[in-house]
């Protein structure tokens, strides 16, 4: 028999098959909810006008597509790690941070966890429960044993924090803790500065390896309020790992624009660090692509360019607090006596809206409503003009 004779199928992705359904669903008022992306009040992809700006300037310098660096492009590896630990970070200034440029999170987050496996490979790792379902696969990908901590609380919508500490002093010395630094997905519940104070001294008592995820940055209450934890943990002084991601906060999902940070003890082991962090990436995909680390290396070195990007980023989470407050409004008209207060204290792009799989599964066959059997709801492709059916809906199946 041949060596393809025995494969199995691989199980569906769970998101991506929501989209198939929604793609051959021929109502012409069909709402996709169930996708992570964010989409502008028009329910499309916006095209920002600081990254057309940039690649105006890109297309008429035509410059030749050499290989990058296996790190990445220089100026996007130095204006990532100002951008994550800020600039007067004492660890860039004694040089113990190490940025590579990497294919979006995603892509950091197997660098990092092919790392980890690398040195650290007896150690377990700990997810949120629940997460980003991608965490369990890549860290299990990389050879790990992946465990979930406890997180969210369904009967207060919010974080079960005592349980979630509980978890952090239950794990063994030298666990790798994968944290959502802000917005997290799925559930949009996030932990307060005061919690996270708390997270951190649990975190460093108990030798733990903090991996935190920024895939949002910008998408909560601002690109530094949101960063803050990062720096925070990096001013603790324990080994560090950051990955984040572009995707949403460019809006440039498809050109596979991400970073991962490693903080070291010292310059010296820095050096070391990047030295394997980049024999990982030679021996995967040799180098990263130049366009999308070029576009945002400009926009954030370029004043009026990252001015305005700051300028669309906030407009972007504006409009998603301006969605998560007209969803709490009109249901509360729509659906008295149900409380949805909890969908304008989450944060960033998605919400664990309390809907169950049954409501879920009547949106979809009876509306054209599409979101993930969770009840997650992504409050970025709610707008103006689809908001009122969807409320409609909402009343009629709870
Ligand atoms: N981490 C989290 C928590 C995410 O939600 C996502 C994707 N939405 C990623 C990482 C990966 O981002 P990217 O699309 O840039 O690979």
């Amino acid at each position: 028999a041949s060596i393809f004779g025995a494969i199995d199928m691989a199980p569906r992705d769970p998101i991506l098959g929501i989209t198939e359904a929604f793609n051959a669903d021929t109502n012409p008022q069909k709402t996709n909810l169930g996708v992570g992306v964010y989409y502008d009040d028009e329910g499309k992809v916006p095209l920002l006008n600081c990254v057309r700006k940039a690649e105006e300037v890109l297309m008429e310098q035509r410059a030749p597509r050499t290989y990058l660096p296996i790190e990445g492009l220089a100026s996007y590896d130095k204006a990532v790690q100002e951008l994550v630990f800020g600039a007067d970070s004492a660890v860039i200034q004694e040089k113990r941070a190490v940025t590579v440029q990497a294919l979006g999170g995603t892509g950091a987050l197997k660098i990092g966890a092919d790392f980890l496996k690398r040195f650290a490979p007896d150690a377990q790792v700990f997810i949120s429960d629940p997460s980003w379902e991608n965490h369990r696969a890549l860290f299990e990908s990389a050879g790990f044993t992946v465990n979930n901590y406890t997180y969210y609380d369904p009967a207060t919508h919010g974080v079960n924090f005592a349980g979630m500490t509980a978890a952090l002093e239950a794990m063994p010395r030298g666990s790798i803790v994968v944290l959502h630094a802000c917005c997290h997905n799925p559930t949009g519940a996030d932990l307060t500065a005061a919690q996270w104070e708390q997270v951190i001294a649990i975190v460093v008592a108990r030798g733990l390896v903090p991996f935190l995820d920024m895939a949002y940055q910008g998408f909560g209450s601002g690109i530094a309020e949101d960063g803050a934890v990062v720096r925070k943990f990096a001013a603790t002084g324990v080994p560090l790992l950051v990955s984040n991601s572009f995707s949403k906060s460019f809006s440039l999902y498809g050109e596979r624009v991400g970073a991962l940070s490693v903080v070291a003890a010292s310059h010296e082991e820095a050096a070391r660090l990047l030295s394997q962090l980049k024999r990982i990436v030679r021996t995967n995909y040799s180098n990263p692509p130049t366009h999308g680390g070029k576009v945002v290396a400009a926009v954030l070195t370029t004043p009026e360019l990252r001015q305005l990007w700051e300028s669309e980023l906030a407009q972007m989470r504006v409009r998603i607090k301006e969605m998560r407050d007209q969803f709490v409004e009109r249901l509360k008209l729509k659906a008295p006596g149900r409380d949805f207060e909890f969908v304008r204290q989450q944060v960033g792009m998605f919400s664990y809206s309390g809907l169950t799989k049954e409501q879920v599964h009547r949106l979809r066959d009876e509306f054209s409503i599409y979101a993930v059997d969770t009840g997650r709801i992504c409050v970025a492709a709610l707008n103006s003009k689809n908001i009122e059916r969807v409320i409609d809906a909402i009343a009629k199946v709870l």
